[in-house]
């Protein structure tokens, strides 16, 4: 099957759209109910060094207790954290 070219980048668009869709649905969700992420990592890097500003970006891996999904969150560079974490117990 021959489709056009344009046809088959809004295709391949629309796909990849709909996976990100997804991603977010599943950060958002959590099979229990919602997700409880808690710190197990953070790490500091500075990506930019030149010039009279440095850069600090902070990265955070963060584990839900209830699925144990695990992402990533970045704090810098112009980010803030995007998700709340629950204090440990
Ligand atoms: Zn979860």
């Amino acid at each position: 099957m021959f489709i056009k070219k344009s046809k088959y980048r809004k295709l391949l668009s629309s796909n990849q759209n709909l996976q990100n869709r997804l991603k977010q649905l599943e950060e958002i969700l959590c099979p229990c109910e919602q997700h409880e992420y808690v710190v197990v990592d953070i790490e500091t890097t500075y990506p930019y060094m030149g010039g009279p500003s440095v850069e600090i970006l902070d990265k955070r891996k963060l584990v839900c207790r209830r699925c144990k999904k695990v992402v990533y969150d970045y704090n810098g560079c112009g980010t803030m954290y995007r998700y709340k974490v629950v204090n440990d117990d």
